[in-house]
Protein backbone atom coordinates (compact mmCIF):
# COMPACT_ATOMS: atom_id res chain seq x y z
CA UNK A 1 0.00 0.00 0.00
CA UNK A 2 1.40 3.56 -1.14
CA UNK A 3 1.48 6.17 1.69
CA UNK A 4 -0.53 8.71 -0.87
CA UNK A 5 -3.00 5.71 -0.74
CA UNK A 6 -3.25 5.37 3.07
CA UNK A 7 -3.54 9.02 3.63
CA UNK A 8 -6.08 9.14 1.22
CA UNK A 9 -8.18 6.48 2.85
CA UNK A 10 -7.39 8.03 6.14
CA UNK A 11 -8.86 11.56 5.14
CA UNK A 12 -12.82 11.80 6.60
CA UNK A 13 -14.82 14.40 6.30
CA UNK A 14 -17.39 15.83 8.03
CA UNK A 15 -19.12 18.92 9.33
CA UNK A 16 -17.23 22.04 9.88
CA UNK A 17 -18.58 22.78 13.19
CA UNK A 18 -16.35 25.27 14.99
CA UNK A 19 -13.25 26.77 12.98
CA UNK A 20 -9.15 26.14 13.63
CA UNK A 21 -6.80 23.59 13.14
CA UNK A 22 -5.62 21.22 15.50
CA UNK A 23 -2.73 18.47 15.35
CA UNK A 24 -2.49 16.07 18.93
CA UNK A 25 -3.11 12.33 19.57
CA UNK A 26 -6.62 11.02 19.40
CA UNK A 27 -8.08 10.07 22.79
CA UNK A 28 -11.04 7.90 22.42
CA UNK A 29 -13.98 9.65 25.11
CA UNK A 30 -13.97 7.38 28.12
CA UNK A 31 -17.47 7.43 29.80
CA UNK A 32 -18.94 5.14 32.11
CA UNK A 33 -21.51 3.42 30.28
CA UNK A 34 -24.92 3.42 32.65
CA UNK A 35 -26.38 0.27 31.34
CA UNK A 36 -23.87 -1.71 33.44
CA UNK A 37 -24.81 -0.33 36.67
CA UNK A 38 -27.36 -1.36 39.27
CA UNK A 39 -30.54 -0.50 38.99
CA UNK A 40 -31.79 2.96 40.48
CA UNK A 41 -34.07 2.88 43.97
CA UNK A 42 -37.88 2.86 43.64
CA UNK A 43 -40.54 4.49 46.24
CA UNK A 44 -40.22 7.00 48.30
CA UNK A 45 -36.46 6.49 48.64
CA UNK A 46 -35.94 6.65 45.32
CA UNK A 47 -37.81 9.97 44.92
CA UNK A 48 -36.29 11.15 47.20
CA UNK A 49 -32.98 10.44 45.73
CA UNK A 50 -34.18 11.78 42.49
CA UNK A 51 -34.29 15.28 43.97
CA UNK A 52 -31.41 15.49 45.40
CA UNK A 53 -30.00 14.66 42.44
CA UNK A 54 -32.06 17.68 40.35
CA UNK A 55 -30.53 19.52 43.01
CA UNK A 56 -26.76 18.21 42.12
CA UNK A 57 -27.40 18.97 37.97
CA UNK A 58 -28.28 22.44 38.65
CA UNK A 59 -25.91 23.17 41.15
CA UNK A 60 -23.04 21.85 38.59
CA UNK A 61 -24.85 24.00 35.36
CA UNK A 62 -25.03 26.79 37.55
CA UNK A 63 -21.41 26.67 37.81
CA UNK A 64 -20.20 25.67 34.77
CA UNK A 65 -22.95 28.41 33.45
CA UNK A 66 -21.07 30.95 35.74
CA UNK A 67 -18.00 30.21 34.10
CA UNK A 68 -19.52 30.63 30.12
CA UNK A 69 -21.11 34.36 31.26
CA UNK A 70 -17.55 35.11 32.91
CA UNK A 71 -16.00 34.23 29.10
CA UNK A 72 -18.23 36.49 27.44
CA UNK A 73 -20.21 33.55 25.79
CA UNK A 74 -23.81 34.22 27.66
CA UNK A 75 -25.81 33.15 24.29
CA UNK A 76 -24.25 29.67 25.21
CA UNK A 77 -24.54 29.94 28.61
CA UNK A 78 -28.21 30.19 27.86
CA UNK A 79 -28.08 27.00 26.33
CA UNK A 80 -27.34 25.27 30.07
CA UNK A 81 -29.35 27.40 31.91
CA UNK A 82 -32.32 26.63 29.92
CA UNK A 83 -31.53 22.72 30.96
CA UNK A 84 -31.60 23.75 34.61
CA UNK A 85 -35.20 25.22 33.98
CA UNK A 86 -35.83 21.62 32.23
CA UNK A 87 -35.81 20.66 35.86
CA UNK A 88 -37.28 23.38 37.69
CA UNK A 89 -40.15 21.82 35.47
CA UNK A 90 -43.31 20.88 38.01
CA UNK A 91 -44.64 18.68 35.24
CA UNK A 92 -41.41 16.81 35.20
CA UNK A 93 -40.62 16.54 38.94
CA UNK A 94 -44.05 15.69 39.74
CA UNK A 95 -43.98 13.04 36.88
CA UNK A 96 -40.71 11.20 37.65
CA UNK A 97 -41.22 11.61 41.26
CA UNK A 98 -44.94 9.86 40.78
CA UNK A 99 -43.40 7.05 38.84
CA UNK A 100 -41.02 5.87 41.50
CA UNK A 101 -43.34 5.97 43.91
CA UNK A 102 -45.22 3.53 42.22
CA UNK A 103 -42.31 1.56 42.03
CA UNK A 104 -40.02 2.88 38.36
CA UNK A 105 -36.57 2.75 39.28
CA UNK A 106 -35.68 6.48 39.71
CA UNK A 107 -33.36 6.51 36.46
CA UNK A 108 -36.26 4.85 34.18
CA UNK A 109 -38.86 7.52 35.33
CA UNK A 110 -37.03 10.70 34.95
CA UNK A 111 -36.01 9.23 31.69
CA UNK A 112 -39.93 8.41 30.84
CA UNK A 113 -40.72 11.51 31.82
CA UNK A 114 -38.80 13.58 29.68
CA UNK A 115 -39.24 11.39 26.66
CA UNK A 116 -42.26 13.15 24.65
CA UNK A 117 -40.71 16.04 25.24
CA UNK A 118 -37.79 15.07 23.50
CA UNK A 119 -39.91 13.06 20.87
CA UNK A 120 -42.33 16.25 19.87
CA UNK A 121 -39.05 18.26 19.46
CA UNK A 122 -37.09 15.44 16.98
CA UNK A 123 -40.58 14.86 15.10
CA UNK A 124 -40.37 18.79 14.30
CA UNK A 125 -39.58 19.89 10.70
CA UNK A 126 -37.53 22.34 11.65
CA UNK A 127 -33.72 20.96 12.02
CA UNK A 128 -33.00 23.51 14.86
CA UNK A 129 -35.87 21.90 16.94
CA UNK A 130 -34.60 18.36 16.33
CA UNK A 131 -30.93 19.62 16.99
CA UNK A 132 -32.73 20.48 20.87
CA UNK A 133 -33.50 16.94 21.38
CA UNK A 134 -29.91 16.53 22.18
CA UNK A 135 -29.94 19.12 25.10
CA UNK A 136 -33.30 17.06 26.48
CA UNK A 137 -31.35 13.29 26.46
CA UNK A 138 -28.33 15.15 27.84
CA UNK A 139 -29.83 16.31 30.87
CA UNK A 140 -31.53 13.13 31.49
CA UNK A 141 -28.35 11.50 31.38
CA UNK A 142 -27.01 13.93 33.94
CA UNK A 143 -29.75 13.04 36.47
CA UNK A 144 -29.51 9.50 35.39
CA UNK A 145 -25.46 9.74 36.26
CA UNK A 146 -25.77 11.54 39.40
CA UNK A 147 -28.57 8.96 40.69
CA UNK A 148 -25.78 6.01 39.88
CA UNK A 149 -23.49 8.35 41.82
CA UNK A 150 -21.39 7.76 38.57
CA UNK A 151 -18.70 11.27 38.65
CA UNK A 152 -19.33 14.42 36.77
CA UNK A 153 -15.97 14.85 35.72
CA UNK A 154 -14.68 12.76 33.09
CA UNK A 155 -11.62 10.75 32.53
CA UNK A 156 -8.96 13.48 30.62
CA UNK A 157 -6.24 12.39 28.46
CA UNK A 158 -3.01 12.85 30.55
CA UNK A 159 -1.51 15.11 27.77
CA UNK A 160 -3.05 17.22 25.25
CA UNK A 161 -5.36 15.43 22.77
CA UNK A 162 -8.03 15.29 20.27
CA UNK A 163 -11.30 13.88 21.68
CA UNK A 164 -12.80 11.42 19.44
CA UNK A 165 -16.38 10.52 20.59
CA UNK A 166 -19.77 9.00 19.24
CA UNK A 167 -21.51 12.59 20.39
CA UNK A 168 -20.43 15.31 22.88
CA UNK A 169 -23.57 16.55 25.61
CA UNK A 170 -23.61 20.14 25.81
CA UNK A 171 -22.22 20.03 29.26
CA UNK A 172 -19.50 17.59 28.50
CA UNK A 173 -18.19 20.55 25.50
CA UNK A 174 -19.09 23.49 28.38
CA UNK A 175 -16.75 21.21 30.86
CA UNK A 176 -13.64 20.06 28.95
CA UNK A 177 -10.70 21.34 30.27
CA UNK A 178 -8.99 23.03 27.51
CA UNK A 179 -5.19 22.40 28.72
CA UNK A 180 -5.82 18.83 28.11
CA UNK A 181 -8.40 19.20 25.07
CA UNK A 182 -7.06 20.96 21.80
CA UNK A 183 -9.96 19.58 19.70
CA UNK A 184 -12.85 17.04 18.96
CA UNK A 185 -14.16 15.04 16.37
CA UNK A 186 -17.87 13.23 16.51
CA UNK A 187 -19.58 10.49 14.53
CA UNK A 188 -23.07 12.35 15.25
CA UNK A 189 -24.06 15.83 15.95
CA UNK A 190 -24.83 18.94 13.41
CA UNK A 191 -23.60 22.40 13.12
CA UNK A 192 -26.57 23.95 14.54
CA UNK A 193 -26.55 22.02 17.75
CA UNK A 194 -25.89 23.28 20.78
CA UNK A 195 -22.37 21.17 21.45
CA UNK A 196 -21.33 23.15 18.06
CA UNK A 197 -21.99 26.53 19.71
CA UNK A 198 -20.24 26.17 22.66
CA UNK A 199 -17.10 24.64 20.59
CA UNK A 200 -17.33 27.84 18.84
CA UNK A 201 -17.56 30.16 22.10
CA UNK A 202 -15.00 27.93 23.65
CA UNK A 203 -12.09 28.33 20.46
CA UNK A 204 -12.17 24.98 20.41
CA UNK A 205 -11.92 23.55 17.09
CA UNK A 206 -14.34 20.74 15.99
CA UNK A 207 -16.01 18.24 13.17
CA UNK A 208 -19.13 16.81 13.70
CA UNK A 209 -21.03 14.01 11.77
CA UNK A 210 -18.04 12.20 10.56
CA UNK A 211 -19.66 8.74 9.44
CA UNK A 212 -17.56 5.59 10.48
CA UNK A 213 -14.99 7.58 13.05
CA UNK A 214 -14.89 5.34 15.63
CA UNK A 215 -14.17 2.56 13.96
CA UNK A 216 -10.98 4.57 11.74
CA UNK A 217 -9.90 6.12 14.95
CA UNK A 218 -7.59 4.27 17.61
CA UNK A 219 -6.49 5.63 20.76
CA UNK A 220 -3.32 7.58 20.35
CA UNK A 221 -3.71 7.62 16.69
CA UNK A 222 -1.89 11.14 15.04
CA UNK A 223 -4.86 13.50 13.81
CA UNK A 224 -4.80 16.86 12.11
CA UNK A 225 -8.37 18.31 12.85
CA UNK A 226 -9.07 20.93 10.06
CA UNK A 227 -12.54 22.75 12.09
CA UNK A 228 -12.49 24.93 8.77
CA UNK A 229 -13.20 22.29 5.84
CA UNK A 230 -14.54 20.02 8.25
CA UNK A 231 -12.02 16.86 7.92
CA UNK A 232 -10.37 14.83 10.06
CA UNK A 233 -6.72 13.32 8.70
CA UNK A 234 -5.65 10.19 10.59
CA UNK A 235 -1.95 9.57 11.00
CA UNK A 236 -1.11 12.76 8.25
CA UNK A 237 1.90 12.46 5.88
CA UNK A 238 4.33 15.08 6.89
CA UNK A 239 3.94 17.46 4.69
CA UNK A 240 0.05 17.82 5.65
CA UNK A 241 2.04 18.23 9.38
CA UNK A 242 4.30 20.85 8.34
CA UNK A 243 2.98 24.47 9.66
CA UNK A 244 1.41 22.35 12.43
CA UNK A 245 4.02 21.95 15.27
CA UNK A 246 1.73 20.68 18.04
CA UNK A 247 -1.44 22.15 20.10
CA UNK A 248 1.52 24.54 22.09
CA UNK A 249 3.06 26.10 19.31
CA UNK A 250 -0.22 26.27 17.46
CA UNK A 251 -1.23 28.86 20.27
CA UNK A 252 1.50 31.32 21.35
CA UNK A 253 2.41 34.37 19.65
CA UNK A 254 3.86 37.41 21.26
CA UNK A 255 4.87 38.60 17.74
CA UNK A 256 3.20 42.02 16.46
CA UNK A 257 0.51 41.38 14.09
CA UNK A 258 0.75 43.68 10.87
CA UNK A 259 -0.94 43.34 7.62
CA UNK A 260 0.48 43.04 4.83
CA UNK A 261 0.34 46.69 3.62
CA UNK A 262 2.16 47.59 7.10
CA UNK A 263 -1.07 48.48 9.14
CA UNK A 264 -0.71 47.09 12.74
CA UNK A 265 -3.46 45.97 14.44
CA UNK A 266 -3.29 45.18 18.51
CA UNK A 267 -4.65 41.90 19.71
CA UNK A 268 -5.54 41.92 23.13
CA UNK A 269 -7.07 39.19 24.73
CA UNK A 270 -10.38 39.55 26.81
CA UNK A 271 -9.79 38.15 31.04
CA UNK A 272 -12.14 37.19 33.76
CA UNK A 273 -9.58 36.57 36.47
CA UNK A 274 -5.57 36.15 36.97
CA UNK A 275 -6.16 32.34 35.56
CA UNK A 276 -7.13 34.04 31.92
CA UNK A 277 -4.55 36.99 32.21
CA UNK A 278 -1.82 34.37 32.66
CA UNK A 279 -3.15 32.25 29.66
CA UNK A 280 -3.16 35.47 27.86
CA UNK A 281 0.25 36.40 28.64
CA UNK A 282 1.56 32.68 27.77
CA UNK A 283 -0.42 33.06 24.62
CA UNK A 284 1.52 36.34 23.38
CA UNK A 285 -1.63 38.64 23.71
CA UNK A 286 -0.63 42.61 23.05
CA UNK A 287 -2.34 43.62 26.83
CA UNK A 288 -5.59 42.86 28.20
CA UNK A 289 -8.62 44.40 26.39
CA UNK A 290 -10.75 44.02 28.40
CA UNK A 291 -10.42 42.69 31.98
CA UNK A 292 -14.38 41.87 32.98
CA UNK A 293 -13.83 42.88 37.01
CA UNK A 294 -17.24 41.81 37.76
CA UNK A 295 -15.90 38.44 37.76
CA UNK A 296 -12.84 39.18 39.69
CA UNK A 297 -15.65 39.24 42.42
CA UNK A 298 -17.77 36.30 41.53
CA UNK A 299 -17.24 34.20 44.42
CA UNK A 300 -17.13 36.33 47.17
CA UNK A 301 -19.45 37.08 49.96
CA UNK A 302 -18.50 40.61 50.37
CA UNK A 303 -17.44 43.51 47.86
CA UNK A 304 -13.56 43.63 48.32
CA UNK A 305 -12.02 46.67 50.06
CA UNK A 306 -9.89 49.20 47.74
CA UNK A 307 -7.00 47.29 49.18
CA UNK A 308 -7.88 44.10 48.02
CA UNK A 309 -8.95 45.14 44.97
CA UNK A 310 -5.82 46.72 44.61
CA UNK A 311 -3.99 43.12 45.35
CA UNK A 312 -6.55 41.79 43.10
CA UNK A 313 -5.34 44.12 40.08
CA UNK A 314 -1.62 44.05 40.98
CA UNK A 315 -1.75 40.30 40.27
CA UNK A 316 -3.52 40.65 37.07
CA UNK A 317 -1.11 43.39 35.77
CA UNK A 318 2.21 41.32 36.80
CA UNK A 319 0.90 38.32 34.92
CA UNK A 320 1.21 40.89 31.96
CA UNK A 321 4.31 42.92 32.61
CA UNK A 322 4.96 45.65 30.85
CA UNK A 323 2.21 45.15 28.45
CA UNK A 324 -1.59 47.01 28.99
CA UNK A 325 -4.68 46.03 31.01
CA UNK A 326 -7.64 47.95 30.13
CA UNK A 327 -10.13 47.02 33.54
CA UNK A 328 -13.22 47.54 33.09
CA UNK A 329 -15.14 48.76 35.71
CA UNK A 330 -18.09 46.57 37.50
CA UNK A 331 -20.54 45.74 35.10
CA UNK A 332 -23.15 44.01 37.16
CA UNK A 333 -26.99 43.09 36.45
CA UNK A 334 -29.18 41.99 33.83
CA UNK A 335 -26.65 38.77 32.52
CA UNK A 336 -24.06 39.01 35.40
CA UNK A 337 -25.94 39.36 38.50
CA UNK A 338 -23.28 39.34 41.11
CA UNK A 339 -24.32 37.70 44.61
CA UNK A 340 -22.17 40.26 46.73
CA UNK A 341 -24.42 42.74 45.25
CA UNK A 342 -27.91 41.62 44.98
CA UNK A 343 -30.44 43.74 43.17
CA UNK A 344 -33.99 44.33 43.62
CA UNK A 345 -35.62 41.92 40.21
CA UNK A 346 -36.49 43.86 37.10
CA UNK A 347 -39.31 43.34 34.41
CA UNK A 348 -36.80 43.96 31.72
CA UNK A 349 -33.13 43.62 32.85
CA UNK A 350 -30.76 43.61 30.42
CA UNK A 351 -32.86 47.08 29.68
CA UNK A 352 -32.78 48.12 33.50
CA UNK A 353 -30.55 49.33 36.03
CA UNK A 354 -27.20 47.82 34.95
CA UNK A 355 -23.12 48.54 34.14
CA UNK A 356 -22.52 52.31 34.79
CA UNK A 357 -25.83 53.11 35.65
CA UNK A 358 -26.35 51.41 38.38
CA UNK A 359 -23.30 52.85 39.69
CA UNK A 360 -24.19 56.09 39.19
CA UNK A 361 -27.44 55.68 40.19
CA UNK A 362 -27.26 53.92 43.16
CA UNK A 363 -23.92 53.08 44.48
CA UNK A 364 -21.25 55.87 43.11
CA UNK A 365 -19.63 54.66 46.55
CA UNK A 366 -18.68 51.41 44.54
CA UNK A 367 -17.21 53.06 41.62
CA UNK A 368 -15.00 55.81 43.89
CA UNK A 369 -13.75 52.55 45.22
CA UNK A 370 -12.88 51.26 41.94
CA UNK A 371 -11.76 54.35 40.72
CA UNK A 372 -9.00 54.49 43.92
CA UNK A 373 -7.76 51.02 43.39
CA UNK A 374 -7.30 51.61 39.99
CA UNK A 375 -5.29 55.26 40.20
CA UNK A 376 -2.57 53.27 42.88
CA UNK A 377 -2.39 50.37 40.34
CA UNK A 378 -2.16 52.75 37.61
CA UNK A 379 0.99 54.85 39.15
CA UNK A 380 3.17 51.37 39.01
CA UNK A 381 1.47 49.57 35.99
CA UNK A 382 0.02 50.30 32.44
CA UNK A 383 -3.75 50.41 33.58
CA UNK A 384 -6.45 51.66 31.87
CA UNK A 385 -9.88 52.64 32.98
CA UNK A 386 -12.87 51.99 30.89
CA UNK A 387 -16.66 52.47 31.91
CA UNK A 388 -19.04 49.96 30.64
CA UNK A 389 -22.66 50.45 29.60
CA UNK A 390 -22.66 54.14 28.55
CA UNK A 391 -25.49 55.62 26.73
CA UNK A 392 -25.16 59.02 27.39
CA UNK A 393 -22.71 61.87 27.48
CA UNK A 394 -23.69 62.97 30.87
CA UNK A 395 -23.04 59.83 32.32
CA UNK A 396 -19.22 60.09 30.97
CA UNK A 397 -18.91 63.14 32.91
CA UNK A 398 -20.59 61.63 36.08
CA UNK A 399 -17.99 59.30 35.98
CA UNK A 400 -15.34 61.29 35.38
CA UNK A 401 -16.17 63.97 38.73
CA UNK A 402 -16.17 61.03 40.53
CA UNK A 403 -12.68 59.69 39.27
CA UNK A 404 -11.21 63.62 39.86
CA UNK A 405 -12.15 62.77 43.58
CA UNK A 406 -10.95 59.37 43.71
CA UNK A 407 -7.21 60.91 41.76
CA UNK A 408 -7.11 63.48 44.75
CA UNK A 409 -8.05 60.88 47.59
CA UNK A 410 -4.81 59.11 46.56
CA UNK A 411 -2.69 61.94 45.13
CA UNK A 412 -2.80 60.66 41.59
CA UNK A 413 -1.02 62.56 38.92
CA UNK A 414 -2.50 65.90 38.08
CA UNK A 415 -3.81 66.88 34.74
CA UNK A 416 0.02 67.90 33.90
CA UNK A 417 1.41 64.17 35.37
CA UNK A 418 1.31 60.93 33.31
CA UNK A 419 -2.38 59.69 33.41
CA UNK A 420 -4.79 56.81 33.27
CA UNK A 421 -6.27 56.65 29.98
CA UNK A 422 -9.58 56.58 30.66
CA UNK A 423 -12.23 55.18 27.92
CA UNK A 424 -15.42 54.25 27.69
CA UNK A 425 -17.53 50.64 26.06
CA UNK A 426 -19.67 51.74 22.90
CA UNK A 427 -22.56 48.58 23.28
CA UNK A 428 -25.41 51.06 23.54
CA UNK A 429 -26.52 52.36 20.15
CA UNK A 430 -27.55 55.83 21.65
CA UNK A 431 -23.52 55.47 22.56
CA UNK A 432 -22.53 54.68 19.02
CA UNK A 433 -24.50 57.13 17.19
CA UNK A 434 -23.45 59.97 19.93
CA UNK A 435 -19.59 58.25 19.03
CA UNK A 436 -18.73 61.96 17.80
CA UNK A 437 -19.84 63.33 21.35
CA UNK A 438 -18.50 61.25 23.43
CA UNK A 439 -14.96 60.96 21.66
CA UNK A 440 -14.15 64.74 22.80
CA UNK A 441 -14.63 63.12 26.86
CA UNK A 442 -12.46 59.64 26.29
CA UNK A 443 -9.36 58.78 25.23
CA UNK A 444 -10.57 55.62 23.71
CA UNK A 445 -13.58 53.00 22.72
CA UNK A 446 -13.77 49.71 23.38
CA UNK A 447 -16.67 48.11 21.19
CA UNK A 448 -19.06 45.93 23.16
CA UNK A 449 -20.61 44.08 19.90
CA UNK A 450 -22.20 41.41 21.62
CA UNK A 451 -24.50 44.05 23.92
CA UNK A 452 -24.68 46.31 20.90
CA UNK A 453 -25.63 43.25 18.56
CA UNK A 454 -28.56 42.60 21.47
CA UNK A 455 -29.62 46.70 21.17
CA UNK A 456 -29.54 47.25 17.94
CA UNK A 457 -31.75 43.66 16.85
CA UNK A 458 -34.22 43.99 19.77
CA UNK A 459 -32.64 40.03 20.19
CA UNK A 460 -31.95 38.83 23.69
CA UNK A 461 -28.11 37.64 23.97
CA UNK A 462 -29.39 35.07 26.19
CA UNK A 463 -31.90 33.57 24.20
CA UNK A 464 -30.36 31.15 21.77
CA UNK A 465 -32.89 30.99 19.44
CA UNK A 466 -32.53 34.40 18.31
CA UNK A 467 -28.73 33.91 17.89
CA UNK A 468 -29.45 33.98 14.16
CA UNK A 469 -31.49 37.26 14.32
CA UNK A 470 -28.64 38.48 15.77
CA UNK A 471 -26.20 38.34 13.86
CA UNK A 472 -22.78 40.74 14.11
CA UNK A 473 -21.93 40.39 10.34
CA UNK A 474 -25.06 41.90 9.16
CA UNK A 475 -24.52 45.16 8.10
CA UNK A 476 -26.60 47.32 10.59
CA UNK A 477 -23.78 46.21 12.80
CA UNK A 478 -20.96 47.09 10.13
CA UNK A 479 -22.36 50.39 9.60
CA UNK A 480 -23.00 51.15 13.26
CA UNK A 481 -19.19 50.13 13.99
CA UNK A 482 -17.85 51.98 10.93
CA UNK A 483 -19.60 55.49 12.16
CA UNK A 484 -17.79 54.31 15.18
CA UNK A 485 -14.50 54.04 13.97
CA UNK A 486 -14.94 57.54 11.77
CA UNK A 487 -15.72 59.32 14.77
CA UNK A 488 -12.92 58.39 16.80
CA UNK A 489 -10.34 58.69 14.35
CA UNK A 490 -11.39 62.04 13.87
CA UNK A 491 -10.63 63.17 17.07
CA UNK A 492 -7.66 61.30 17.13
CA UNK A 493 -8.46 58.76 19.33
CA UNK A 494 -8.08 54.55 19.18
CA UNK A 495 -11.20 52.32 18.71
CA UNK A 496 -11.25 48.46 19.93
CA UNK A 497 -13.67 45.47 19.74
CA UNK A 498 -13.53 43.40 22.41
CA UNK A 499 -17.12 41.52 21.83
CA UNK A 500 -17.43 38.55 20.88
CA UNK A 501 -16.98 39.12 17.03
CA UNK A 502 -13.54 40.06 17.43
CA UNK A 503 -12.69 36.54 17.81
CA UNK A 504 -14.69 35.58 14.61
CA UNK A 505 -12.45 34.83 11.75
CA UNK A 506 -15.11 35.79 9.19
CA UNK A 507 -15.39 39.04 11.21
CA UNK A 508 -11.34 40.13 11.21
CA UNK A 509 -11.02 41.17 7.53
CA UNK A 510 -14.44 43.98 7.96
CA UNK A 511 -12.86 44.81 11.31
CA UNK A 512 -9.35 45.38 9.61
CA UNK A 513 -11.22 46.93 6.87
CA UNK A 514 -13.59 49.45 8.89
CA UNK A 515 -10.43 50.64 10.66
CA UNK A 516 -10.47 49.11 14.08
CA UNK A 517 -7.29 49.79 15.75
CA UNK A 518 -7.04 46.63 18.21
CA UNK A 519 -8.91 43.25 18.84
CA UNK A 520 -9.63 41.68 22.40
CA UNK A 521 -10.52 38.09 21.60
CA UNK A 522 -10.49 35.12 23.90
CA UNK A 523 -7.19 34.00 25.19
CA UNK A 524 -6.87 30.44 22.83
CA UNK A 525 -7.41 32.83 19.61
CA UNK A 526 -5.24 35.22 19.77
CA UNK A 527 -2.61 33.72 18.04
CA UNK A 528 -4.93 32.65 15.75
CA UNK A 529 -6.13 36.13 15.20
CA UNK A 530 -2.83 37.31 15.20
CA UNK A 531 -1.99 35.12 11.88
CA UNK A 532 -5.33 35.99 9.96
CA UNK A 533 -4.19 40.02 10.58
CA UNK A 534 -1.01 39.56 9.04
CA UNK A 535 -2.40 37.29 5.55
CA UNK A 536 -4.49 40.58 5.10
CA UNK A 537 -4.30 43.57 3.18
CA UNK A 538 -5.99 46.43 5.02
CA UNK A 539 -6.57 48.29 2.03
CA UNK A 540 -8.33 45.30 -0.13
CA UNK A 541 -10.09 44.71 3.09
CA UNK A 542 -10.95 48.21 3.44
CA UNK A 543 -12.53 48.06 -0.22
CA UNK A 544 -14.50 44.57 1.06
CA UNK A 545 -15.26 46.41 4.24
CA UNK A 546 -17.28 49.58 2.39
CA UNK A 547 -18.90 46.92 -0.12
CA UNK A 548 -19.98 44.65 2.87
CA UNK A 549 -21.84 48.00 4.28
CA UNK A 550 -24.01 47.99 1.11
CA UNK A 551 -25.30 44.49 1.21
CA UNK A 552 -28.73 43.20 2.40
CA UNK A 553 -28.00 41.13 5.68
CA UNK A 554 -24.95 38.79 7.05
CA UNK A 555 -25.02 35.97 4.07
CA UNK A 556 -24.24 38.27 2.00
CA UNK A 557 -21.35 39.63 3.70
CA UNK A 558 -19.73 36.08 4.24
CA UNK A 559 -20.89 35.41 0.31
CA UNK A 560 -18.87 38.48 -0.16
CA UNK A 561 -15.88 37.20 1.61
CA UNK A 562 -15.88 34.38 -0.17
CA UNK A 563 -15.58 35.56 -3.35
CA UNK A 564 -13.30 37.73 -2.17
CA UNK A 565 -11.06 34.89 -0.79
CA UNK A 566 -11.52 36.47 2.89
CA UNK A 567 -13.16 33.81 4.73
CA UNK A 568 -11.42 31.71 7.48
CA UNK A 569 -10.40 28.36 4.92
CA UNK A 570 -8.78 30.91 2.31
CA UNK A 571 -6.82 33.09 4.82
CA UNK A 572 -4.97 30.68 6.80
CA UNK A 573 -3.51 29.51 3.73
CA UNK A 574 -0.24 31.03 3.09
CA UNK A 575 0.17 30.28 -0.70
CA UNK A 576 -3.91 30.38 -0.97
CA UNK A 577 -4.18 33.93 -2.05
C1 LIG B 1 -19.94 43.19 24.96
O1 LIG B 1 -21.06 43.53 25.32
O2 LIG B 1 -19.63 42.99 23.77
C2 LIG B 1 -18.88 42.98 25.95
C3 LIG B 1 -17.64 42.72 25.58
O3 LIG B 1 -19.23 43.01 27.25
P1 LIG B 1 -19.95 41.79 28.02
O4 LIG B 1 -19.98 40.62 27.08
O5 LIG B 1 -19.16 41.55 29.24
O6 LIG B 1 -21.31 42.37 28.28
MG1 LIG C 1 -21.42 44.28 27.31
Amino acid sequence: MTSANSSERKRLKGIAAAPGQAFAPAWRWKDAPLASTAPAPTGEGGADELERAIEHVKGRLSATTARLHAGGASAEAGILEAQALMLEDPALLEGARGLAMQGTPADVAVAETMAPFAAMLRASPDPVFQARAADVDDVVDQVRRALHGLSDVPVLPSQPSIVVARDLAPSQTAGLDRALVVGFATEQGTATAHTAILARALGLPAVVGIPGLLEAVADGQALLLDGDEGTLLVDPPAEAIRGHAGPAALAVDAEPAVTRDGRRVEVGSNAANLEDARRAAAAGADGIGLLRSEFLFLGLERLPTEDEQVAMLESVTAAMGSRPVILRTLDVGADKPLPALPQPPEANPALGVRGLRLQLLRRPDLLADQLRAALRVAAKHPLRLMFPMVSTLDEVRQAKAILAEAAKDVNAPGANGPRMPVGIMVEVPAAAIGADLLAREVDFFSIGTNDLTQYLFAADRTNPELGPLADSLHPAVLRMIDQVVKAAHEHRRWVGVCGEMASDLWAVPLLVGLGVDELSVLPPMVARIKATVRQLNAAECATVAAAALTLEGGEAVRHLLEQRHLEPGSLRRPTGR
